[in-house]
């Protein structure tokens, strides 16, 4: 019998185990053009918590009594879908559960890279694409620009540091702890701030005395704040996500937020789904940047269905270094 993650109440502030349940779920017999597919790595995402509230955003609500859904990788064990057969790796929206039952157009066959298949789900797949396009187009970042990263130890913002890196660009990243911001400085980051040891303004001061260019946002809150009173003039700054204020019905209030209109500070929010029609300009640069060392994939492996739900909850704790994913 499959089984499935279920959103039983909407949460109010950070979701508890209330509001969920692992519940065994029916698979339909694979029809026409459809496949089953046996899920072995499961994604969780900051963004699936908005998906969480009945609000209209540019994805659906998760629906109450209902399996949630999300990034996942298996393997096809059944197809009634041309061009698909037994066996092969597929990238499909049918997550939070442990196999599923698809229409084929909705599944990306693996291209044969030569990476393990859970680096779609990470560095190859929506996180790698967020940081390339984020970086390189919301923000048009080039080369000597002082780029300033919040979240930097995860998904997102480790893909950030080493692509900003690797494009000669000056980087600061923000981290809570000092593992964390130990692995920010491994990446090559030029500057580090522990953000849970002291004040991000000042951090920022002191890291970049000069101001930044570029502001890659993960974080909202005190974080967007110092980068208002840092930011140079003509900044660029790519509002990705604020996961301080995912599960806080008060909006953050700002400072510096005037900064705006002094300093000509370009703010550009993207979502990464509009990218993905130039996959191909993104696989050409990071294959070759994960070929040859200059980005590493790195993951936070959490085993088994059940303990998704924790996985998932680890993201507004920082219980994860680079990728969460979980292992089925
Ligand atoms: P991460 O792997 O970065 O996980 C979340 C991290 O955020 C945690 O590990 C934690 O790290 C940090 N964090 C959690 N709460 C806070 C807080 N209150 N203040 C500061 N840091 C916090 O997740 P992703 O890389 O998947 O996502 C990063 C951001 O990018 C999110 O905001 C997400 O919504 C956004 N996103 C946007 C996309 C788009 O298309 N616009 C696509 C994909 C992601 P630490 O221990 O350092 O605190």
């Amino acid at each position: 019998m499959a089984r499935a993650w279920h959103l039983m109440s909407r949460p109010e502030g950070l979701p508890t185990s209330d509001n969920f349940a692992l519940k065994d779920i029916d698979l339909t017999a694979v029809g026409d053009g459809q496949l089953r597919v046996r899920n072995l790595w499961l994604s969780v995402d900051p963004y699936m918590r908005g998906r969480m509230n009945d609000v209209k955003s540019y994805v659906p609500p998760f629906q109450l009594g209902q399996p949630m859904d999300g990034g996942a990788v298996g393997e096809v064990v059944e197809s009634q879908a041309d061009g698909f057969a037994p066996g092969d790796l597929v990238q499909h929206m049918a997550g939070w559960r442990d196999e599923a039952v698809i229409d084929a157009r909705t599944a990306n066959k693996l291209p044969n890279l030569g990476a393990p298949p859970e680096q779609f789900l990470g560095v190859l797949g929506v996180t790698g694409m967020t940081a390339y396009f984020g970086l390189l187009d919301a923000a048009s970042a080039k080369p000597g620009d002082v780029v300033f990263v919040s979240a930097a130890a995860g998904a997102v913002g480790s893909v950030v540091v080493q692509i900003a890196k690797a494009k000669g660009m000056t980087v600061v990243g923000s981290a809570g702890g000092a593992d964390k911001c130990d692995y920010v400085r491994a990446l090559g980051a030029d500057h580090v701030i522990d953000y849970k040891a002291g004040s991000v303004l000042k951090g920022l001061a002191g890291a970049a005395p000069d101001g930044i260019d570029v502001y890659f946002d993960n974080v909202g809150g005190d974080h967007l704040d110092a980068a208002f009173a840092l930011a140079r003039q003509n900044a660029r700054f790519a509002i990705c996500g604020m996961i301080d204020s995912y599960n806080d019905a008060t909006p953050a209030s700002f400072r510096f937020i005037m900064r705006i209109i002094a300093m000509r500070i370009r703010l550009q929010g993207f979502i990464v789904f509009d990218y993905f029609p130039r996959m191909t300009e993104f696989y050409g640069e990071m294959g070759p940047w994960l070929a040859s060392g200059a980005v590493k994939s790195r993951e936070t492996v959490v085993d088994g269905l059940d303990n998704t739900l924790d996985a998932f909850l680890g993201l507004f704790t920082g219980a994860n270094t680079g990728k969460m994913l979980i292992r089925l």
